[in-house]
């Protein structure tokens, strides 16, 4: 099963990829996550990222294609993977699509995850996020137990410098011209799905399920 998760920053894809891992025991793989954990870590890599990231620009495609390639050519995406912030250009669809049609297979599901550009800031301006173990909260919608702390690992939660207001509206623009396309591309295709983002969680992820189980 490989699924790929789309929809704007903010949307909800992350919750969701996490909920299909969990249920269907395949790795969620966020482009996101990866370049988080190399700025924390300091590499190379984390600071080439970490200067696109914070203006909301996307990282260049050279490097992120590079990384998902390794990523899902690991034993442990053998029986698949939801895609969590990959593809975000055509370009990089393209990529991922060449090197699956090699091995003879292809994305079984493109799940647009849709939430109008109204919501995205209040989503965002209200998560937190445990830069440790990736976990995400809202304070509204899913706070922690305790306020600041990581329910999964005990680490400090934050509010990513990405989320910040004026970078969202970056985000936003650059979802609406790079990431966008790829529902027409992936309609194209015959595997998107789109699903109403803007019910709660829960419901978020049945319809998914009704889908995957269809
Ligand atoms: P993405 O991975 O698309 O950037 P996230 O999954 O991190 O988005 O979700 C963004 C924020 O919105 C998080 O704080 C998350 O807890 C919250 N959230 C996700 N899904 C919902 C939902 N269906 N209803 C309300 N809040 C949600
Ligand atoms: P996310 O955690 O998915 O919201 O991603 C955070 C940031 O990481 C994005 O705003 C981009 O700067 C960068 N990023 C993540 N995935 C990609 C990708 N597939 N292509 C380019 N940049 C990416």
């Amino acid at each position: 099963m490989k699924i790929i998760m789309l929809g704007a920053p903010g949307a909800g894809k992350g919750t969701q990829a996490k909920m299909i891992a969990d249920k269907y025991h395949v790795p969620h793989i966020s482009t996101g996550d990866i370049f988080r954990a190399n700025i924390k870590n300091g590499t190379e890599l984390g600071m080439e990222a970490k200067k696109y990231m914070d203006q909301g620009l996307l990282v260049p495609d050279e490097l992120t294609v590079k990384i998902l390639l390794d990523r899902v050519g690991k034993e442990d995406c053998k029986e698949g993977y939801v895609l969590d912030g990959f593809p975000r250009t055509i370009p990089q669809a393209k990529v991922l699509d060449e090197a699956l049609a090699e091995l003879g297979e292809s994305i079984d599901y493109a799940i647009d995850v849709d939430v109008p550009d109204e919501n995205i800031v209040q989503r965002m301006s209200g998560r937190r996020a445990c830069l440790s173990c990736g976990a995400t909260y809202h304070l509204e919608h899913v706070p922690p137990q305790k306020e600041g702390v990581c329910d999964k690992c005990g680490n400090e939660l934050v509010l990513r410098d990405d989320d910040k207001a004026d970078t969202v509206l970056n985000r936003l623009k650059v979802y609406h011209d790079q990431t966008q396309p790829l529902i027409q591309f992936y309609e194209t295709k015959g595997v998107l799905k789109t699903v109403d983002g803007t019910q709660a969680m829960e419901d978020v992820f049945q319809s998914i399920i009704a889908i995957l189980e269809k």
